[in-house]
């Protein structure tokens, strides 16, 4: 059975009923067996405890909606001026483009770069791809651009970074509040609206949800209890079909199936060791170029927080702290212990293993901050020999830093937290 689409072309599903016979949960393998769930309702792994479904009441006109707030607000938070500052007769605004256009124009390619897919290219292409398919679901016409679409709300997720964004002009309004006057532009009141209607959009995007509206119930296999693997299935981490060993391609959203990431942890590893070595120059060079009447002052991440831990600004300082140097580095070491808990470890603490990897995935792309932060000063503070701000090579070695150990937390497959002990016990 590949469909229920009723006689008008729209699934159980867009009436606010879920009906999946089984499904494998993406963080465990366990497979469950799932009850007819309602609007409003959700269900959580019998193993792991993590949610696997959430029955939003209304989703598609809740995705439509929260989806088109956050265009306009995008779109008004493009129009107007973001932040502006004045210093000694000097005045200086910017926009959310002089962000871009400062980095671009001063030859800072690849943070220019960074800053444009964070900002403006994915958040684009997120709500661009989630209002198409909130429209497929809600008229029920499914065509092979779904499947893509699709996909790229899942894929596209991780890296909105919106919020980190504001924190950062948030960071960066503070660091100015000793040498000028801060003015808060139009565009940073929408942009903080366009950031909730933006949050707000995802918390209504389930991947079971939307497939089974698009597509109808998955194929019925024979299950019991136990994980896939141990039954010989394969779970689509896309859509939540469960798939028999054998199929090479998941016959319901068509993405390629592996009962687990293939070289997880070699991948894992690979990636760290390459964070290891970005971290040093991340540190030891300066992350920014302070010229102050003529002299230029360099400082790396640690003289920042010094600097301003020394001007009483103790809540920025621990925000940088935290976000810039202890968040990569719990994050590296965690990634490093969860490799060598799957090789060595001791197999019976899965749960606390799991919200360690959990943790390593939340904290890992708030230490985007300080780039962010890096990115708005050197747009905003440009008055000639008086007083500009530079990005430090510092600044795209760290950005790298953060994005890789990103990558490595998204390439451990932590499925592998509970094979060992599923052999143990059988
Ligand atoms: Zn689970
Ligand atoms: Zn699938």
């Amino acid at each position: 059975m590949l469909s229920d689409r009723e006689p008008n072309g729209v699934t159980e599903m867009s009436s606010g009923k879920y009906h999946e016979q089984a499904t494998a949960c993406d963080h465990c393998d366990w497979v469950n067996v799932l009850p007819p769930l309602q609007a409003g309702e959700q269900h959580d792994c019998a193993r792991c405890g993590h949610l696997i479904v959430k029955c939003h009441p209304n989703a598609p006109q809740q995705l439509l909606s929260n989806g088109c707030s956050a265009v306009l607000m995008f779109i008004m938070s493009l129009c107007f001026v973001f932040l502006g500052f004045s210093s000694q007769g000097s005045h200086q605004q910017i926009t959310l483009l002089d962000c871009i256009y400062g980095l671009m124009g001063e030859h800072y390619i690849s943070l220019g770069i960074i800053v444009t897919l964070s900002l403006l290219v994915l958040p684009v292409i997120y709500l661009t791809a989630v209002l198409l398919t909130a429209l497929a679901m809600r008229q029920g016409k499914l065509r092979a651009i779904h499947y893509g679409l699709t996909h790229t709300i899942n894929a596209l997720k991780p890296w909105l970074m919106v919020d980190v964004f504001l924190l950062g002009g948030l960071v960066a309004l503070v660091k100015l509040q000793s040498l000028a006057e801060i003015e808060l532009g139009l565009s940073f009141w929408a942009f903080c609206v366009f950031t909730i209607c933006l949050f707000r959009t995802i918390s209504f995007v389930d991947k079971r949800w939307i497939w089974h509206c698009l597509c109808g119930p998955a194929p019925t296999v024979a299950v019991r209890s136990g994980s896939a693997l141990s039954q010989g299935l394969k779970g689509c981490q896309y859509c939540g079909a469960l798939m028999t060993a054998q199929t090479h391609k998941c016959t319901r959203c068509h993405h390629v199936l592996h009962q687990r990431q293939q070289g997880s942890l070699n991948n894992t590893l690979a990636l760290l060791f390459a964070s290891c070595v970005l971290y040093l120059p991340a540190n030891l060079f300066p992350i920014m170029i302070t010229t102050f009447l003529g002299t230029s002052e360099p400082s790396t991440i640690m003289g920042g927080v010094i600097l301003l831990w020394g001007m009483k600004s103790y809540l920025v300082a621990g925000v940088i702290f935290v976000a810039s140097i202890l968040v990569p580095v719990m994050k590296i070491l965690m990634l490093f212990w969860l490799c060598w808990q799957i090789r060595f470890g001791c197999r019976e603490y899965e749960k606390p293993t799991q919200r360690i990897y959990h943790i390593t995935e939340f904290i890992g792309r708030w230490s985007m901050v300080d780039v962010f932060v890096v990115a708005i000063l050197s747009a905003l503070v440009q008055l000639g020999a008086m007083m500009n701000i530079i990005p430090g090579i510092a600044a795209i070695s760290f950005a790298a830093v953060v994005i890789l150990t990103m990558l490595a937390a998204m390439s451990f497959d932590s499925r592998l937290i509970w094979d060992k002990s599923e052999e143990i016990t059988t």
